[in-house]
């Protein structure tokens, strides 16, 4: 019998993580049945656990952190049948770097995966914790606002956007600066696809890109695309 006990847990022969046991209720010590309950436990709860590691990696984007594209149909799905039953605003920025690829010619490729890294950070910095930043691929990015509306939504934008072109880049004894271009947009009901609202943030970031870059704009609630 013993006063404390620790046990492996593993999966696969890999060990993911360690239960530690400081005590019973009672104070009595272990017992070998009790070890024995607890061996059986930590198998199922090593299997729990290593599916959900294997699932974070699987909607993670590695270079990033940030959720990965496959992940936002799913995501955005949740969010819109949340919104269906507590009729709350839900909102997307979707934005992308200006000539990212200079940056990559210029410097090269890993500077430019530096940039990346730095453009998420900074988008997980402003946002809030039940919000979702998604690596759409390339250099562009989608953020998930429940709780939001267009305005707020073009606040954040705008935060993100001087954050970004505020930040100072060093590379091979040279310095330079990014911009960022954004387009926004709010969820309506009366659109009968629910990409409607990626449509109208991808539209309002191309007349962004259009009009010279490093801006923020919004198609409306109630424009249809
Ligand atoms: P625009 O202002 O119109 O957005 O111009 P851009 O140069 O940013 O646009 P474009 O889509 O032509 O370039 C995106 C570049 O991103 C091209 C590609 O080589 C680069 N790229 C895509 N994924 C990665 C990555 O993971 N790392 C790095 N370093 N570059 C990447
Ligand atoms: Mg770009």
């Amino acid at each position: 019998a013993m006063d404390q006990v620790l046990n492996p847990l593993i999966v696969k022969g890999r060990l993911i993580g360690i239960i530690k046991l400081d005590g019973k209720n009672d104070s009595t010590p272990f017992s070998t049945s009790d070890i024995d309950m607890l061996k059986l436990l930590s198998s199922h709860i090593a299997i729990a656990l290593n599916d959900a590691i294997l699932y974070e990696k699987a909607i993670t984007d590695g270079l990033t952190g940030l959720y990965v594209q496959r992940h936002f149909h799913h995501k955005l799905n949740e969010e819109i049948n949340r919104r269906k039953r507590t009729d709350t605003d839900l909102s997307l920025i979707m934005f992308d770097i200006d000539h990212f690829k200079e940056i990559n010619d210029t410097y090269g490729h890993d500077a430019g995966d530096h940039v990346l890294k730095c453009v998420a950070t900074i988008v997980k910095n402003v946002i809030r914790e039940y919000d979702y930043a998604f690596r759409m691929g390339g250099d562009e990015f989608l953020v998930l606002l429940p709780e939001t509306n267009e305005k707020q939504a073009m606040f954040l934008a705008e935060r993100i956007r001087k954050r970004v072109k505020n930040k100072k880049f060093v590379e091979k004894d040279e310095k330079f600066f990014i911009t960022a271009s954004f387009g926004i947009s709010q969820y309506n009901n009366i659109e009968s696809s629910i990409t409607s609202i990626v449509k109208r943030a991808d539209k309002a970031l191309y007349e962004v890109k259009e009009s010279g870059r490093n801006n923020v704009k919004a198609l409306y609630r109630f424009y249809r695309v």
